[in-house]
C-alpha cells in the first residue's frame, strides 16, 4: 500500500500544526515548524483562502497524517465509524487513538506513530500476554500492552521512556513504567484528544 515517504515536517507545515511526527526533535529548536511556521513550497507565504470543501479537506488530511493512515485505510476506519452508534466523528476519533501503533505511543514506549507501527510489525509488544503484529489492532478495555522482555533493552525504547515526562500519559491509560507495560483503563472519549480537531467537518466531507 502507497506510504507517504516523503519529509514529515512537510506535511506539518502544510496542515499548520505541530503533529509531533518525529519524536524528539519535535521538542527541539530544530523543529521545522517552528522555524518556518508556512506551508511548504514556492508559494508557500502566499495567504491562502479556503473553499468550504478545502476547508473540510484539510482537516481530514490533518487527522489521516497524524495518525499515519493513507486514504484508503482512513475511510474504512470512518466507514465503521459511521456504522456504530453514537455521534460518527467522535467514534471516528476514538477507533483511531485504540489503535495499537497509537496506543505504544501514547503510553510512550515510543517516540512516534511511526516508529510505533514499526514496532508493532516487528513483534516488539505483547497484548493481554499474546504477541500482536498488527498496528491497526483495536485494544480494548482492560488490555495489557507491554514490551516483550527481549525488547526491554532496545535503546528508542529506553530513550523513549525516558521522555514519557515530556509528553504525559492521557489518563484513560495507566502505565507501569518499572514493569514495561500499560493497562486500559478507559476507552477514550472526545475529551482526551486534545490536539484541535473539527471531526465535523470530516463527517461532513465524506457524506457528501
Ligand atoms: Fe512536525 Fe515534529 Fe517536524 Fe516539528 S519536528 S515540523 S512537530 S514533525
Amino acid at each position: 500500500m502507497a506510504r507517504y515517504r516523503g519529509s514529515v515536517c512537510r506535511l506539518c507545515r502544510r496542515e499548520n500544526i505541530k503533529m509531533f511526527l518525529k519524536g524528539d526533535r519535535c521538542y527541539s529548536d530544530k523543529c521545522a515548524f517552528d522555524r518556518r511556521s508556512y506551508a511548504p513550497g514556492q508559494h508557500g507565504q502566499r495567504r491562502s483562502k479556503f473553499s468550504g470543501y478545502g476547508v473540510q479537506l484539510r482537516e481530514k488530511q490533518k487527522v489521516k497524517r497524524l495518525y499515519g493512515l493513507s486514504e484508503k485505510q482512513f475511510r474504512l476506519v470512518f466507514k465503521r465509524a459511521d456504522r456504530q452508534k453514537g455521534i460518527t466523528g467522535t467514534n471516528l476519533l476514538s477507533a483511531l487513538e485504540c489503535r495499537l501503533d497509537s496506543v505504544v505511543y501514547r503510553l510512550g514506549f515510543v517516540n512516534s506513530r511511526t516508529q510505533g507501527r514499526h514496532f508493532v510489525r516487528h513483534n516488539h509488544f505483547l497484548v493481554n500476554g499474546n504477541k500482536v503484529n498488527i498496528p491497526s489492532y483495536l485494544i480494548n478495555l482492560g488490555d495489557v500492552v507491554e514490551i516483550r522482555e527481549k525488547s526491554r533493552k532496545i535503546q528508542f525504547v529506553v530513550d523513549a521512556l525516558g521522555a514519557v515526562v515530556r509528553r504525559g500519559i492521557p489518563q484513560w491509560l495507566e502505565l507501569e513504567k518499572e514493569n514495561f507495560k500499560g493497562v486500559v483503563k478507559s476507552l477514550p472519549v472526545r475529551e482526551d484528544i486534545t490536539m484541535p480537531i473539527q471531526e465535523q467537518l470530516i463527517v461532513e466531507l465524506y457524506s457528501k
